[in-house]
């Protein structure tokens, strides 16, 4: 994989907000991983197990107590609601878990929660909404399919594990989605090369961490004076 390769987490966030990615490249990184999406990631290692309630969840709650020390009893509840959530769902044990995938042709790479002999799996640890899947979970989705046809020269369909609820979603990618794709990888290149984005207002800025350092009324900087700053 070459070292330029585009992270589909990038490809995720241009897709949100091309700004939102410009500034997270020039920010100090500050990423702590979601407790519901280390909780799910702990679970999900367990789908399609013969599942004894009460030893699986005490052997789960072992290895979150590895993976995240300080982890106590906000964990261990969440768990419980999945475990209850996920109980009354069948679901197939996996190939392989995070299974690092790439695409030369796109210049992508990301890593496959659950894969198997002819689909993947992606593992979230909200709950499923009331239809299909959440645009971003649907864009994830494209990107993987894209690297595991690549690496393995046939389709693979994938489906969203939403582990809060319970519930799989299958995703049927659709012409629209590929544009999509390509519409959000283009404004990665474009934030790669250092052109500003234009900040796209809306909801999505309520919920952004970068709402205070975006001022798009003032001259952007480059990317290379946002740098110089440090
Ligand atoms: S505040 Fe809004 S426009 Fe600015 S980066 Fe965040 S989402 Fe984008």
């Amino acid at each position: 994989m070459p070292a330029n390769s585009i992270s589909v987490s990038d490809i995720l966030r241009a897709s949100v907000c091309p700004m939102q990615l410009y500034l997270a490249k020039s920010s100090p990184a500050n990423f702590t991983e979601p407790l519901r999406y280390s909780v799910a990631k702990q679970l999900s290692y367990h789908l399609g197990e013969e599942f004894n309630r009460e030893e699986n969840r005490e052997k789960i709650r072992e290895e979150l107590r590895l993976t995240i020390p300080e982890c106590g009893q906000d964990a261990f509840s969440v768990l419980d609601e999945m475990i209850d959530a996920c109980s009354k769902v069948t679901w197939r044990q996996a190939l392989t878990y995070d299974m690092q995938v790439d695409s030369g042709k796109y210049n992508i790479h990301g890593r496959v929660d659950r894969v198997f002999d002819d689909s993947f799996s992606i593992i979230k640890g909200g709950k499923a909404p009331t239809h299909g899947v959440y645009a971003s979970d649907r864009l994830q989705a494209v990107c993987y399919s894209i690297c595991l046809e690549e690496m393995y020269g046939k389709e693979f369909y994938g489906r969203i594990e939403y582990l809060g609820s319970g519930t799989i979603r299958s995703v049927v990618l659709s012409p629209s989605d590929k544009r999509l794709f390509l519409t959000a990888l283009k404004e990665v290149e474009k934030v790669r090369r250092g052109e500003v984005p234009r900040p796209v207002r809306g909801d999505k800025c309520k919920r952004c961490r970068f709402s205070e350092n975006c001022t798009p009324l003032e001259r952007p900087q480059t990317l290379l004076e946002r740098l110089k700053k440090k």
